[in-house]
Parts: structure tokens; C-alpha cells; sequence
């Protein structure tokens, strides 16, 4: 009989912004000014757990929903009981608060030990299961830490549960396709990407949800070893509103227009790169080496390069060129004309930052690889180019860290792309991903290097795989980040240090976070915005082979079956047209993207090739080697068409460097409308033909 414990989050409603939820003097989103809900995967997640207990045809299996949160989440306690827990957890105390996901999976995870501990009576017949991520924190990162806190398998971006031969088989996301795996032990941690099928509160469950007791602990209760602001491994130094988008999201009326909107940008190549990171003017340069003693033009926040540039410039009008020149009287001086710039607590701290030029952190800059069947993933080209910039700057190298079995052919393309050392850690346990032992090979080679900086693809498995090994090695973590930098934060006594810019609370927001209490940072980068170096056959690296000992017992998952892309596809063609969900049938998919693709082929006189959404290839509506994405692969046509497509990250990641991206809709809410140059809202099986007539003629 197995149980399930559920994680249930309480999030702001990120669905429902309203003007008056953003701060005017900031433009950026405040959180209290949304209403809260549950997060949308965990209610999915705790439909699933509902599932599974019915699937396997066992009653008697116990789904209790665990949240930690302010008193008032005990809201999605109340939900899940009207849903079908049967008991419920409220973990809430203000020392808990403040947490990034190390301090928060590491109470989760203590929470856990004690619900088995008093409720299951010890058992080791249970799941853990949560929706893959929240969308306020985006990170897809808590669910692996309490399977690495717990030392449990971890099965993440499920998307079905099958109960055969007495056990589960989940079918789950991987990158270029899906599997089907097993857990070789139970317990195991499960989390859930899609499960349509909702579960209602009926009147008698709403009702009996208010009587049932909630389960309250505070952080005295569960002996946690990381909580809250102290026990949390980022920090987060500065918010602030999301760039504008550069695609024109501009509302075209009719087939004719739009015809002629699609011939002038094909022909003029005149689009715009929507995605971006955000960049900063100049590459940093290590204090020691700059030419001034006074310049500090690389800190980590405007603020605080103002502070300096002023500081810097007061010290050349009193001509001190040397801090132990800075005596009381030049102090007092200083503070008399900064008109309320710092204080001088903050001067001193400056002046102090000044005597720094040692890096913080010292190693050299490492991605971790990811391959399939002996082809290295186009990310993992992309981290080298990253981590090359980051290294140059650090005056360090480039390493990259593989685990497989025969990769050792691979080093050549990872030296020719821009690392110096690889460190490749071989056996045949590796021969296929398996989380558990990944993670044990990658923590284990980190371990012995200590990298300053260790970079993963933002994929399926990157992020699956990231978050257990930075928890392995005590450091922290940040998700999916799409800025990359090295600043200083001088008066802090940081010097070299990373800067990890991503975006948060579904976008609507970015944040730069810095590592704390760490060997090393780590970031995961999000595929299609870092920039591969092109290839250089001269570069010459070093191949370092490291043994990390391997049983039959790290391998936490059997892989039953793996279905990937086959075939041909030319997504070097200048033009893609994809066809999604929205196209309903295979039949329609045939139809309408073949009309479009043969009425552009003509009217452009180039190459067109044909592309989908994951939704669309599960539906059967093409083979998956078409599938654009995060999962799929990306692309960056002159023309990208996207016909009943809805825009979710996932897909439109993968479209990010397109020139020109057109979309037809039949819902004038559409997200894609807001990440699209041009679009028609309607039906797809009317603007298509009449936008092949338009072609004609335009
Ligand atoms: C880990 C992970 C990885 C993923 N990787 C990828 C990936 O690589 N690529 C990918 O695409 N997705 C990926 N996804 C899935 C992604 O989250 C979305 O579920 C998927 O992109 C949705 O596909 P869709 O837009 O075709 O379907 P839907 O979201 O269902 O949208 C269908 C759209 O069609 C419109 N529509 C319906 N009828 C019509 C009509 N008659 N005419 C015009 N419009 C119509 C609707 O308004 C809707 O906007 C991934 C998800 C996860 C969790």
C-alpha cells in the first residue's frame, strides 16, 4: 500500500495582474498586491497522487498535502482537503521565511522525514509528489533537493502514471522526446509537468475540509539544518522590470495585409532578435589589473557604481592617490560634500573595499555537458561560450565536465568550441542518464576541482540534474538564468564574483542573484541566449579522466522505453511554419501547413520547413523530429510561422533568434501575441487559405 505526500504551494495569481499591482517609482510587480492561489501544478500534481492511489486500485493509501508558507496557506490545505487529502501539514514559522529553494526543500525535506516518521509509522511505501515547479519561483529546483536531502529518486517533468505488473511506470519529458521509467526502490520523489484531468470539491468535501484538523509545526518541530534568510545559499541584490519586448506584437486585420507584411520582412530580413540578455557595456577586468587604484566601474548595482564614481572623483580633487592618505579629516571632508550620497559607515566600507583585489573566489569556470547517443547538445556549446567570456575575464580556464561511457570522442568538438580541460568521467553505469548516478559523478568530480563557477544547460535535464548536485556539494543554486556576469560588490568584500540574472514571477519581473556561503556558484543557463563561439581548429585543451567508483545501486531508474525524433528535417531553412495543438487533427495539420508551407514556397522562392509543438506531436499530428523548443530543437529562421500555437516559454525559447515571428490565433488573449512581430486573431482553418490567396497576389 503506498502512500503519497503531496506538496502544495500557496502563489501570487501572476494570471490576474492589474495595473495597481506594480510599483510606479520601480515598474516592477509587488507580490502582496496579488491574490494567491494554488499553484496551478500542484493542484495537477495532487490530482495525480488521486490518480496513482486509483490506479492501483489501493483505498487504504493515505495523500497527505504538505505546504510551508505564512499562516495563511493553510487556504490550499483547505483546498486539497476538499479536493482528496486526507490529512494535511502546515509548516509555517517566521524563521522560515526569506528562503531560496536549498532552504526551502531542506525543511520540506525534514517535514517529510517526520510525517514518515509519525503518520506513516516508518513506512518506506510512499511518494513524494509535487508539480515540477511554482510560478513564482520558476525553478523546478525544491523537488530534486528533498530527493537529494532524502536520498531518494527523482522523477521529474511527469506526465502519466501506469500501474503494471504491482508497480508504477511513469512516462516523463526529455529533451528531443519522452521515456518511460520506473523507480528501482521506492520511496521516490515524482514531479508532475501535465495532468488534465482537474479534480472539483464537491459540497460534502468543502464542508468536511473546514472541520478537519491542520497539522501545524514550526521550525522547532522539524530540526532543520538550513532555514530561512541565514540557512539560504543565494541572495537576491537587486530587482527590476523586464526589458520591453523588441518583437513589434503588432494586430494585423486582414489575409492581405498580413501577405504583404510577411513578403516585405522576408525580403527585408529587417526583424528583430527578441530574446536578450541583459549585458552590460563593458567586459570586467580584475581590480588588479585596471590602472586606476580608484576604479570600481564593475560593481554589482548602479547604486553602488554611483557611489564609487563619486567617491573616486572627490579623492582626485583632494589629489589622494592612496587610501592610507584617507585620514579622519579627508573622511569628514568627503561626507561634508556628498550631499546625502552615503553615509560613514558606507564610506568606510567603500574605502575598505578599495585595499581589495583578490578574486573571492579562485578555480577555474566550468559547463556540465549534456549528450544523447554521442551528440553533444547545442546548449552545452552555448555554456562554453558563456563560461569562456566569464573565464577570459577571471583570467582562468575553461573546463567542462562529462560523465557517460565512451564520450571520450566528444572532447574534440567541446576543445574546438572554446574549453581548455575536460574532465571526462566514464563507466558503464553512465551509459544512460540516470539522475541519481549523474549527479553522484558530477558532485563527485566538483568535489575534487572545486570549479569558482559551474554552468548547466537550463534543459529538462539539466535542471533535474543541477539542483542535486549543487545540494550534494553545500552550494547555491539559481534557475534558468539569462544574464551571466562578473562584478564586484566591493564594499561587501566580493570581488569577481557572479552575477545571475533571470526572470521570475512568470516573467513579470528579473532579478539578479549572487552566491553566498558557497565554494562555488552555479546557475543554469537558458538554452538560445548565451552564444556559441564559432568553431576554432586550432585550439588545443587536455583531457583529464576522472574515476568516480560506481555500483548497480547509484542507478536509481530503469528506463523501460525511450521514444525519440527520427528522420530528416532541414530547420536550416529560411522559413518554419509550425502547426500546434490549435490545428485539431492530423488531417488539418496536413492540410493547412502543407497549403501555406507550398503558397510561401512559391511566393518567396526558398526553402520552407515544417515544425510543431509538443502539444501538436503528442497529439499525433506530425513526428516528433519536427518539434521546436526547449525540448525540441531551436531555431532561428528569417520567418517563423506558428499557427494554433498558444506561446508557452517551452516552445517559444526554442524560436527566440528568429527574425520575423507570425502567429494566427483563434484567442485574441493568446500569449504569443505578446512575443510575435505580427499576427491575425482567427481561426486557422480561414486565415490560412486566404492567406495563401493574399500571397498570390501580393
Ligand atoms: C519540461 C517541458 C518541456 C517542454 N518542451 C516543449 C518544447 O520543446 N516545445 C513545445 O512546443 N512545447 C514544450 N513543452 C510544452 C509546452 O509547455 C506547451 O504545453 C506546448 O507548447 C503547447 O503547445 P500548443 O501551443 O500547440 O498547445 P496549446 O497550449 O493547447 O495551445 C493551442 C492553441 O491553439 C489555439 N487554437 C485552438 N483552436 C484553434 C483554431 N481553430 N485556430 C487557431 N487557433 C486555435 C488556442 O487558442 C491555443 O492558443 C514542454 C513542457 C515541459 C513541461
Amino acid at each position: 500500500m503506498s502512500d503519497y505526500i503531496v506538496l502544495v504551494k500557496q502563489v501570487p495569481d501572476v494570471t490576474q495582474i492589474t495595473d495597481n499591482a506594480f510599483d510606479v517609482e520601480t515598474g516592477t510587480l509587488v507580490r502582496s498586491r496579488l491574490a494567491s492561489v494554488i499553484n496551478e501544478l500542484d493542484s495537477q500534481a495532487l490530482a495525480f497522487a488521486n490518480e496513482m492511489r486509483r490506479i492501483s486500485s489501493d483505498k487504504a493509501g493515505k495523500i497527505i498535502a504538505l505546504t510551508m508558507g505564512p499562516p495563511m496557506a493553510e487556504e490550499v490545505l483547505r483546498y486539497s482537503l476538499s479536493r482528496c487529502a486526507d490529512m494535511v501539514v502546515l509548516l509555517t514559522d517566521r524563521n522560515l521565511a526569506g528562503a531560496d529553494t536549498v532552504a526551502t526543500a531542506n525543511p520540506l525535506a525534514f517535514a517529510v522525514r517526520r510525517i514518515v516518521k509519525e503518520i506513516l509509522k516508518g513506512s518506506k511505501d510512499y511518494y513524494v509528489i509535487s508539480g515540477m515547479q511554482s510560478v513564482d519561483g520558476d525553478t523546478a529546483q525544491v523537488p530534486p533537493q528533498i530527493a537529494e536531502e532524502l536520498g531518494l529518486p527523482c522523477i521529474a517533468y511527469v506526465t502519466k502514471a501506469e500501474f503494471k505488473d504491482k508497480r508504477f511506470e511513469f512516462t516523463r519529458i526529455i529533451s528531443g522526446g519522452s521515456q518511460v521509467v520506473a523507480a528501482k526502490k521506492k520511496p521516490a520523489v515524482v514531479t508532475v509537468a501535465k495532468y488534465e484531468f482537474p479534480l472539483f470539491a464537491t459540497f460534502a468535501k468543502a464542508r468536511q475540509a473546514n472541520q478537519i484538523q491542520i497539522i501545524r509545526w514550526g521550525s522547532d518541530d522539524i530540526k532543520a539544518s538550513h532555514i530561512g534568510v541565514t540557512g539560504s545559499k543565494t541572495s537576491v541584490i537587486r530587482v527590476f522590470p523586464p526589458g520591453k519586448s523588441t518583437r513589434k506584437c503588432e494586430k494585423v486585420d486582414d489575409a492581405k495585409s498580413l501577405a504583404r507584411l510577411i513578403v516585405d520582412s522576408f525580403k527585408s530580413g529587417n526583424g528583430e532578435d527578441a530574446q536578450g540578455e541583459e549585458t552590460w557595456t563593458s567586459r570586467y577586468v580584475l581590480p588588479g589589473k585596471r590602472t586606476a587604484k580608484f576604479e570600481r566601474g564593475f560593481e554589482g548595482t548602479k547604486k553602488e557604481n554611483e557611489n564609487y564614481t563619486f567617491l573616486a572623483d572627490k579623492l582626485s580633487e583632494l589629489r589622494i592617490t592612496d587610501t592610507n592618505q584617507i585620514d579622519e579629516a579627508c573622511r569628514e571632508k568627503i561626507i561634508a560634500v556628498s550631499e546625502g550620497h552615503f553615509r560613514k559607515k558606507a564610506l568606510d566600507d567603500m574605502i575598505k573595499g578599495f585595499e581589495l583585489t583578490k578574486p573571492s573566489y579562485t578555480g577555474e569556470v566550468w559547463g556540465v555537458a549534456e549528450h544523447n547517443e554521442g551528440r553533444i547538445h547545442p546548449a552545452t556549446f552555448e555554456l562554453i561560450g558563456k563560461a569562456r567570456e566569464l573565464a577570459d575575464s577571471l583570467e582562468t580556464k575553461v573546463g567542462v565536465a562529462v560523465a557517460g561511457y565512451e564520450i571520450e570522442p566528444m572532447a574534440k568538438d567541446l576543445i574546438t568550441a572554446g574549453a581548455d580541460n575536460i574532465y571526462i568521467i566514464e563507466d558503464k553505469l553512465l551509459s544512460e542518464f540516470d539522475p541519481t548516478a549523474y549527479r553522484k559523478a558530477i558532485a563527485d568530480a566538483i568535489n575534487s576541482y572545486w570549479p569558482q563557477i559551474v554552468l548547466f544547460a537550463a534543459t529538462p535535464q539539466g535542471r533535474m540534474l543541477a539542483p542535486m548536485v549543487s545540494y550534494r556539494v553545500g552550494c547555491g543554486l539559481t534557475a534558468d538564468c539569462t544574464g551571466l556576469d562578473i562584478r564586484d560588490s566591493s564594499r561587501k568584500g566580493q570581488i569577481g564574483i557572479l552575477l545571475q540574472t533571470r526572470p521570475a514571477l512568470g516573467g513579470n519581473v528579473m532579478a539578479t542573484i549572487c552566491t553566498k556561503n558557497s565554494k562555488s556558484q552555479m546557475a543554469t543557463a537558458r538554452p538560445g541566449v548565451m552564444k556559441r563561439l564559432p568553431v576554432d581548429e586550432s585550439r588545443k585543451g587536455k583531457i583529464i579522466k576522472h574515476k568516480v567508483e560506481l555500483t548497480e545501486d547509484d542507478v536509481s531508474l530503469e528506463i523501460l522505453k525511450t521514444e525519440l525524433g527520427t528522420g530528416e528535417v532541414n530547420f536550416e531553412a529560411d522559413v518554419i511554419v509550425s502547426g500546434g495543438k490549435g490545428m485539431q487533427s492530423r488531417d488539418n495539420y496536413e492540410r493547412l501547413v502543407g497549403l501555406l508551407c507550398d503558397g510561401l514556397s512559391k511566393r518567396l522562392d526558398t526553402q520552407i520547413e515544417r515544425g510543431a509543438s509538443r502539444a501538436a506531436v503528442e497529439q499525433g499530428f506530425v513526428e516528433r523530429v519536427h518539434q521546436v523548443g526547449q525540448t525540441g530543437t531551436s531555431i532561428g529562421p528569417k520567418l517563423y510561422i506558428a499557427l494554433g500555437i498558444s506561446g508557452a516559454i517551452q516552445h517559444m525559447i526554442g524560436v527566440a533568434n528568429t527574425d520575423t515571428i507570425v502567429a494566427i490565433n483563434s484567442d485574441p488573449n493568446a500569449p504569443i501575441f505578446k512575443q510575435c512581430d505580427y499576427y491575425i486573431v482567427g481561426s486557422v482553418e480561414d486565415a490560412i487559405p486566404q492567406l495563401v490567396q493574399a500571397l498570390e497576389v501580393e
